[in-house]
């Protein structure tokens, strides 16, 4: 990571400062909990920049760890997709990959630990009937039938759970807290629950799998975590995390904080919306690049640093926000536009023939691949007397403002010559088939002699030489700002969200590596499709450029 990406300042920065300070602790140790049952999405990211982050920047240690408590939903795909996307981020966590399954023994012996002390029961009211005794934010729960069992008793139901001895929903262990607090998490929550499904690190060897709120606090302190991180819906559940730690023997005291979630608009955050638009196959997968993942921005061409900028750049607070999709527009278009090798691709071809230009000639041209970085060197493209040009690049009469091709009048070829346009083949319904255009040989990287003022430059590609690519351009996933919001935001979907052109591009492109960026010149950022490999070129826009046309043309 380059030194250049300065330190951010927020106020877990703040607090860790002050816990440095005053001896609180010595050295800090964060860790990224994702649940292996989805891809990461630029949520992720946030969480990931701050904790790894964080770490990097004190010298501090950041664990990835798995919260792998709920079997039936994770996979060990989404495990590896998600150790894969932390490291394309361009962070490493300490040591070994953890896992909250890791623990399922020591989980096991502190909940027993809670029995004995009295803290915790069996219940075998339902899920309903244990949903409706917790009372509401104005009326306090009321004590289950079963709440004041005797430890042995307790410790035997408990165990009888642990050996397959109760149904899925047949009875499940609670911490005995208080029933009446104006936290709801605090009435005697669930912490273990029956589930006879098979796990992706443990197999069968549990028929218990512990609740959230227990496994996360405990996994933090047996990793010497200083400073959990998560956001602000877990606010409550800071009560119960401390509560629980509170009241086993361990000998490390964490301390959650929380931030706010990054919401973006256009897109929806939520793993479980994520996966209903693959399952459905509203979209092409997790990593279709519309996809706010991790996976989907990368095959569109978004590179790690734009991704960290982005996180630099909306901060990390207590805020409830939604970020405009343009904030991260704006963190990859100023990465390519610095780092991206300029080429030209004709994404709506219309034919230009140089009439004076020698049918069998191919000349080479050198061309820069950086306006402002000699050092990113040049490559050569072939000119000839049939080229391609865009249809929007020429037009039969304009005023002035229109700096491009125009019937009668001259315009440049980037890199190349000036021509002129001297009529237009149509066919049947009236479209310009071709331009038949005449050259100027002397005007080879340089001005016309005699004066002529020569203003438009536009681009173009060998008709014969270029290699025809298919082009697709991505728009917002969804028609409104937060699709979340709707009754269903499958409805929501941006019919034109993804546009695919065929085109042709510069035979240099032929050989481009996916996922590596490319400015087409005058068009917006691409790069070759990592997926759709093997028959046509496939190139992905991952943005547009700034419409500089916008102001000249109208
Ligand atoms: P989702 O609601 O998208 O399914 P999650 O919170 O269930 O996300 P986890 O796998 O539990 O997903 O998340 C791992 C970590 O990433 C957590 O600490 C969580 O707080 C954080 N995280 C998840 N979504 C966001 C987000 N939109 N902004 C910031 N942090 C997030
Ligand atoms: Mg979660």
């Amino acid at each position: 990571m380059s030194e250049a990406e300065a330190r951010p300042s927020n106020f877990i920065r703040q607090i860790i400062d002050k816990d440095l300070e005053n001896g609180t602790h010595a050295s800090v140790h964060t860790r990224f909990p994702p649940e292996p049952n989805g891809y990461l999405h630029i949520g992720h990211a946030k969480s990931i920049c701050l904790n790894f982050g964080i770490a990097q920047d004190y010298q501090g240690q950041c664990n990835l760890r798995f919260d792998d408590t709920n079997p039936e939903k994770e996979d060990v795909e989404y495990v590896e997709s998600i150790k894969n996307d932390v490291s394309w981020l361009g962070f490493e966590w300490q040591g070994e990959v953890c896992y909250s399954s890791n623990y399922f023994d020591k989980l096991y012996d502190y909940a027993v630990e809670l029995i004995e002390k009295g803290l915790a029961y069996v219940e075998e009211l339902s899920p309903e009937q244990i949903r409706e005794y917790r009372g509401t934010l104005t009326q306090p729960g009321k004590p289950s039938p079963y709440r004041d069992r005797t430890a042995e008793e307790n410790l035997e139901l408990f165990k009888k759970m642990r050996d397959g001895g109760f149904k899925e929903g047949e009875a499940c262990l609670r911490a005995k807290i208080d029933l009446a607090s104006s936290f709801i998490v605090l009435r005697d929550p669930v912490l273990y629950r029956v589930r006879f499904a098979e796990h992706h690190q443990t197999g069968d060897k549990w028929c218990i799998y512990p609740m959230y709120d227990f496994t996360h606090c405990i996994s933090d302190a047996l990793e010497g975590i200083t400073h959990s991180l998560c956001t602000l819906e877990f606010q409550d559940n800071r009560r119960l995390y401390d509560w629980v730690l509170d009241n086993i023997t361990i000998d490390c005291q964490p301390r959650q904080y929380e931030f706010s979630r990054l919401n973006l608009e256009y897109t929806v955050m939520s793993k479980r919306k994520l996966n209903q638009l693959v399952v459905d196959n509203l979209v092409d997968g997790w990593d279709d690049p519309r996809m706010p993942t991790i996976s989907g921005l990368r095959r569109r061409g978004f590179t790690p640093a734009a991704i960290r900028e982005f996180c630099k750049r909306i901060g990390v607070t207590k805020q409830e926000n939604m970020i405009e999709m343009g904030v991260l527009e704006s963190c990859i278009r100023d990465d390519l536009n610095e780092n991206a090798a300029r080429a030209m691709a004709v994404l709506d071809p219309v034919k230009v023939i140089i009439e004076n230009y020698d049918s069998d000639k191919v000349e080479s041209l050198s061309l820069v691949n950086h306006p402002n970085k000699p050092e990113m060197g040049s490559r050569e493209v072939p000119f000839t007397r049939e080229l391609w040009i865009e249809r929007d690049d020429f037009r039969e009469e304009a005023n002035k403002k229109y700096k491009r091709l125009v019937l009668g009048k001259e315009v440049r070829l980037r890199g190349a010559y000036v021509i002129k346009a001297e009529r237009i083949e149509k066919d049947a319904d009236g479209n310009i088939t071709t331009i038949i255009c005449s050259y100027d040989a002397d005007t080879l990287g340089k001005n016309p002699e005699d004066g002529r003022k020569v203003k438009g430059v536009i681009h173009w590609v060998s008709a014969t030489k270029g290699v025809p690519a298919e082009l697709r351009l991505y728009d917002r996933l969804f028609t409104v700002a937060n699709p979340a919001a709707e009754s269903d935001f499958t409805h929501m979907l941006n019919p034109e969200s993804l546009v695919v052109v065929n085109g042709f591009v510069e035979p240099s492109l032929a050989t481009a590596e996916p996922e590596v960026g490319y400015q087409f010149e005058r068009i917006g950022y691409f790069c070759l499709d990592s997926k759709l490999t093997g028959g046509m070129l496939t190139f992905n826009r991952t943005v547009g450029l700034r419409d500089t046309w916008a102001k000249i043309d109208n």
